[in-house]
């Protein structure tokens, strides 16, 4: 029975996991979770789940959430404290970092301190300070097994291959909602059309990035952290069908494929059973339905954001801070209906191009310089 803490259980990956769990309630079983502000649903899940330890980032919902939990034995924390206390808890086997944005960071890096086993979603934290916690992780031997589809995909088609005898990445999208809108319209698209994806269901902030195809330029960072691969050798192909979750091409020429379903209780249950496979509730793929799987290249002129992710990565440093920052706060304003979909990359060039990058930067300088890109942001509407 192993023992599984989840970070930002009350979003879309995080009930996907606790969906995962309870079918396998013979190996994992539930000690911590966490939430943002969804006292509601974090009070169901403790209900349900009895964890040992909960907590609510949001302070001020702490009393009324504490109150109605009565006579329930989880104990229960309060603010960013009270989360990095849910992820360093000394009984978990398995920490599932689930939190979506920037500030999943220092939870990840509590929980790596502790050479705890990792199923990471959260993206933007490699994309931020990846060297960092590779570099963590490998000293504290813990294990970061990725649950973003694609990267659990690469992950199984390499099983361990040496990275010298790899030829190149092959990450796949599926071209997200807008692909198949012209570019001169772009700029009219509102978030609810935005956050409509046509094959998966996901929480607001990835929704957007998949429409802008910066979700594909996060996936490249985090892929060149997580295995190691220079950014010339990884590619990025559009697959509408969204079956292939991505590949592996070795230096022989064989290029190897992972295939499944459009659901991410697949990529979690194998981060949760790594090394292991156990039997899937998920439904399995009919492969005699499937007509056709067609691959092209991206088109980077109508989607600039992939073309400034491999450009923050190969600056190195703090680019891919500034790069993360500035667009979750451009994410954010264009929820708000503040800026136009196509003003994200706009702005994200600008904040760049203002950036003095800083090689081999530590914690402080990260958080100087996503605090650098957020102001930035602000700074450059300002004055428009
Ligand atoms: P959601 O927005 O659906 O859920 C986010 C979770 O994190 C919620 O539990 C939320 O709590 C909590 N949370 C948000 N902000 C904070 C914060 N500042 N402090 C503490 N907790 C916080 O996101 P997703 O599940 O879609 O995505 C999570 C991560 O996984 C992202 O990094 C995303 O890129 C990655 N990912 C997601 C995929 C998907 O299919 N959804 C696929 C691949 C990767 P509350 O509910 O209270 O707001
Ligand atoms: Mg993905």
């Amino acid at each position: 029975m192993k023992s599984v803490v989840i970070l930002g259980s009350t979003g879309s990956i995080g009930t996907k996991t606790l969906d995962v769990i309870s079918r396998l309630n013979d190996k994992f079983k539930v000690i911590g979770l966490t939430c943002d502000s969804n006292a509601e649903l974090l009070l169901r899940q403790i209900k349900l789940f009895n964890p040992q330890i909960a907590a609510i980032r949001d302070v001020s919902k702490y009393k009324a959430l504490k109150d109605r939990l009565g006579s329930s034995k989880t104990k229960l924390y309060a603010g960013m404290e009270g989360i990095i206390r849910v992820a360093a808890h000394n009984k978990s086997d398995i920490v599932v970092i689930a939190i979506s944005g920037s500030l999943a960071l220092a939870p990840l890096l509590a929980a790596i301190k502790l050479s705890k086993k990792i199923a990471l979603a959260n993206k933007e934290s490699l994309v931020m300070a990846g060297e960092l916690v590779i570099s963590l992780a490998r000293e504290k031997k813990s294990q970061i097994i990725p649950i973003d589809s694609e990267h659990s995909a690469i992950f199984q088609c390499l099983n361990l291959t040496p990275t010298k005898l790899v030829k190149r990445l092959i990450i796949t999208g599926s071209g997200g909602p807008l692909n198949n809108i012209a570019k001169s319209s772009l700029h009219k698209v509102k978030p609810k059309d935005a956050l409509n994806h046509p094959k998966w269901d996901m929480g607001k902030k990835i929704s957007i990035d998949s429409a802008t195809l910066m979700n594909k330029g996060l996936e490249v960072i985090e892929a060149h952290w997580l295995f190691g691969i220079d950014a010339k050798n990884i590619d990025v192909l559009i697959h509408p069908e969204a079956i292939v979750h991505s590949m592996v091409e070795f230096i022989d020429g064989s290029i190897i494929a992972q295939l499944g379903p459009t659901d991410m209780r697949f990529p979690i249950q194998y981060a949760l059973t790594h090394p292991d496979r156990f039997n899937s509730h998920n439904g399995s793929l009919d492969l005699t339905r499937i007509k056709n799987l067609s691959f092209k290249s991206p088109d980077f002129e109508k989607f600039p954001c992939l073309h400034l992710a491999y450009e923050a990565l190969s600056m190195g440093g703090t680019s891919t801070a500034v790069l993360n920052g500035a667009n979750e706060e451009l994410v954010h304003l264009y929820l708000k209906g503040i800026i136009a979909i196509t003003d994200i990359p706009r702005y994200i060039a600008r904040v760049l191009d203002s950036h003095k990058v800083k090689k081999s930067p530590d914690l402080e300088d990260i958080m100087e310089a996503d605090r650098f890109a957020r102001s930035t942001v602000k700074e450059f509407l300002a004055k428009e």
